[in-house]
């Protein structure tokens, strides 16, 4: 099995230093499937990796918790990560 790996949209390169060094793809998977399954609204900051209450198509949000604007919902979390 290969490991997932984010692949982040080009257009948002200027963005791409801001994200967690600790990020664990395999454990933001598996939070994102626990999201995707129950169908709520939700998505993760992935410059603190805070949980964050918003559309699962959002993109960009500000985050409640560091303030960054990368917070993402589900939807486009799945997009970016092949397993
Ligand atoms: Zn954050």
């Amino acid at each position: 099995m290969t490991m997932p790996r984010l692949l982040w949209p080009s257009y948002l390169d200027h963005m791409a230093d801001k994200i967690s060094k600790d990020i664990d793809l395999d454990e933001l998977l598996d939070r994102v499937m626990v999201m995707a399954r129950e169908d709520e609204m939700a998505g993760i900051c992935l410059a603190c990796l805070e949980d964050a209450y918003c559309e699962p198509d959002a993109e960009c949000y500000a985050c409640e918790s560091c303030g960054a604007r990368m917070v993402y919902g589900f939807d486009n979390l799945l997009l970016m990560m092949v397993a």
